[in-house]
């Protein structure tokens, strides 16, 4: 498929990179594509970032066809350009776009139209440490029928917004409180897809647990309440015994690139490493008896964000003093590293 290119004829004046607030900065440009049945993917175009269109009976409004993804790309010291591993959330996008029962894509494509967007916008990838260029892919559902089947229509379109450091006061432990409450997803449900409904349906549960004090919320599996399964949208990581333990993919669980990325390293450091059903119970009883010795959330935000405190049915129980782990701390180098360029990559994660 062709990439037609039309530039904004004004281009906005650059933000200050410390003023920064997590996506509500936009490039000048951005990257759509359309989808019609019998037709495939047509028009794929770089555009001046702009309001689109919609319908007020599209599908996506009432029914919630959408997916979407999440990825950077980082500058290094001698200003070029990578992504970090964009093939994996090409990947993820396609799983989600099959269980949503939306149309897969090229994703060589999609990327190549990415790179070429954010080579008209070099000038928004941040330069600072630890600050980087988020890509937001989107796809959703635009045919105007509110019969419940799917789109016949799509819009598929990738939006840059340059985000600050997430530490910029350095790395401190969350307090996290374990949801025994609300679910976020069930077993057959839409938990490992990257869809809206999953997002929405996390809400309600943030909130209360925000104004509890707590910054996110440990989810527990969506039958019995009793298996870890994510937090908050990170996927989560704990060293009991000596050993690396996280939840395993079960279906309801996110299979994160970041918690991809850390097991790979894990091992490769030849840590003992646990993909596994895990109970809240057993875990507070380690906490219990010395042998949980860290927790941490994995994501492409963050990357790490280890975990000091966990709130259960009115206890509390510290991590770790409330102080990042070593093996939180080693990950958190060496993939911030190899994103940045001051770590070599032995796997092939960074893209150009
Ligand atoms: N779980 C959920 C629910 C998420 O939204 C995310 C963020 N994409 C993750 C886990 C972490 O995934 P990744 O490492 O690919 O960012």
């Amino acid at each position: 498929m062709e990439l037609t290119i039309e530039r904004a004829t004004e281009l906005q004046t650059k933000p200050n990179w410390n003023d920064l607030t997590f996506g509500t900065t936009f490039t000048d440009h951005m990257f759509v594509m359309d989808y019609e049945v019998g037709k495939g993917w047509y028009d794929a175009r770089i555009m001046p970032y702009q309001d689109l269109p919609l319908s007020p009976a599209a599908v996506v409004l009432h029914y919630g066809q959408t997916v979407f993804e999440g990825l950077k790309a980082y500058k290094d010291d001698a200003g070029e350009i990578f992504l970090f591993r964009p093939d994996e959330n090409m990947k993820r996008m396609n799983d989600s776009c099959e269980r949503l029962c939306m149309p897969t894509f090229d994703g060589q494509f999609v990327i190549e139209a990415m790179k070429q967007l954010i080579e008209i916008e070099k000038d928004w990838v941040p330069e600072v440490e630890g600050m980087a260029l988020y890509i937001r892919p989107v796809m959703y559902a635009t045919e105007a029928h509110l019969g419940v089947s799917p789109s016949k229509n799509y819009r598929f379109i990738v939006l840059l917004s340059p985000v600050g450091s997430y530490y910029a006061e350095g790395i401190n432990p969350v307090k996290i409180a374990v949801e025994s409450q609300f679910v976020r997803a069930v077993k057959g449900g839409t938990g490992a897809a990257k869809t809206a409904g999953n997002y929405a349906a996390a809400l309600k549960a943030q909130e209360v647990a925000e104004k509890e004090g707590y910054s996110q919320v440990l989810w527990l599996d969506g039958r019995e309440q009793k298996y870890i399964e994510e937090v908050g949208a990170m996927n989560v990581f704990f060293k009991i015994d000596g050993k690396i333990v996280t939840p395993e993919l079960n279906g309801s669980i996110l299979p994160g690139i970041t918690r991809k990325s850390v097991l790979q390293l894990l091992r490769h450091w030849g840590m003992d490493v646990e993909e596994r059903r895990l109970s809240i119970d057993e875990l507070l009883e380690a906490a219990k008896n010395g042998t949980l010795e860290e927790a941490f959330g994995t994501g492409t935000a963050a990357v790490i964000s280890p975990i000091g405190e966990l709130f259960y049915k009115g206890e509390k129980t510290v991590i770790n003093n409330n102080e990042i782990g070593p093996v939180a701390k080693k990950i958190y180098d060496t993939i911030t590293g190899i994103q940045s360029g001051d770590v070599e990559d032995p796997f092939g994660w960074r893209v150009q």
